[in-house]
């Protein structure tokens, strides 16, 4: 994937390293445990854990400083990625919306590590993953969720897999814009946890819609790629959610339906880019199951 041409987006905020206050196993005395820990056993989600239990009783013993380099504006492949990326979303919907006479409100892009405030949706912790929060209407990424997908995928897969990422996110944002987010709550009493899935085919589709859009102007996007993208964000997104810290309504945490639905519904709408209000009303048929779209 061929990302670097595009225009940057001016919406990301660089919030790593300001740690709120030390999460477990976090900070520097965190690191080092996962370091060597990852150094022992050659596993990084065993290191973690380890981290996570060993990093709160070291700390303890060691006064804690203030996060430095607090106002260093970092210029590093990630951000300069994640500005990219976001940036093609911008453009892309702010063309749909208006196609649609409608004016698009750019989200912002929130990157953090081990812990953030999410300004609305409660502070969550970096184990649940990339997630949207509608009342901040702020996209929240630890890029160590991206480091584990360029772990898993060598090279340019591993970047449209974090492209995909943003753009289901994104979705959600879309969703939030056209009331889709609140749309879903009538089928809850019904279908339990399942209506869930409606809300996340539909972020794939939007996502789908959205490079639809950018695949218009520049090809991006390689064979393999979205299989890929798919297959590893949702093994990934997973076993993230069993992680999910308690007290912390994750907005991922439902269904997301199966990889072979979220392909599917993804690859709809990279197919036909068609955002016309019957194409996304599909998503809340009450006639159609969740677990049958
Ligand atoms: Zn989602």
């Amino acid at each position: 994937m061929k990302w670097e041409e595009g225009q940057d987006s001016g919406n990301v905020e660089d919030r790593r390293g300001l740690g709120m206050p030390m999460a477990a196993g976090g900070g520097v005395i965190g690191l080092l445990v996962m370091a060597v820990a990852f150094y022992f056993t050659g596993d990084i989600r065993q290191a973690k854990f380890i981290a996570d239990k060993v990093g709160p009783i070291v700390n303890k013993a060691v006064p804690q400083r203030p996060a430095e380099n607090r106002s260093v504006e970092r210029n590093d492949r990630t951000l300069e990625f994640s500005k990219k990326i976001m940036g093609y979303t911008d453009k892309a919907w702010t063309e749909v919306f208006e196609i649609h006479g409608k004016r698009y409100q750019k989200p912002t892009m929130v990157l953090f590590t081990d812990k953030v405030d999410s300004e609305g949706c409660g502070v969550a912790p970096s184990a649940v993953g990339p997630f949207y929060c509608p009342a901040s209407r702020k996209v929240f990424v630890d890029p160590s969720f991206f480091d584990e997908l360029e772990t898993k995928l060598k090279g340019s897969k591993a970047d449209f897999s974090k492209a995909y990422v943003i753009a289901h996110e994104v979705g959600h944002h879309v969703q939030n814009l056209l009331g889709y987010n609140t749309m879903v709550d009538q089928f809850r009493k019904r279908e339990g946890e399942n209506a869930g899935i409606r809300l996340e085919l539909q972020a794939d589709y939007l996502a789908g819609v959205c490079w639809n859009r950018v695949e218009r102007v520049r090809s991006i996007i390689e064979p393999g790629d979205v299989e890929s993208a798919i297959t590893t964000a949702k093994a990934i997104g997973d076993d993230r959610l069993q992680k999910s810290a308690k007290g912390w309504v994750n907005p991922e945490s439902f269904n997301h339906g199966t990889s072979a639905q979220r392909l599917k519904w993804f690859t709809e709408g990279l197919k036909t880019g068609d955002a016309e209000k019957s194409a996304l009303d599909r998503f809340f048929n009450p006639n159609v199951r969740p677990l049958d779209l």
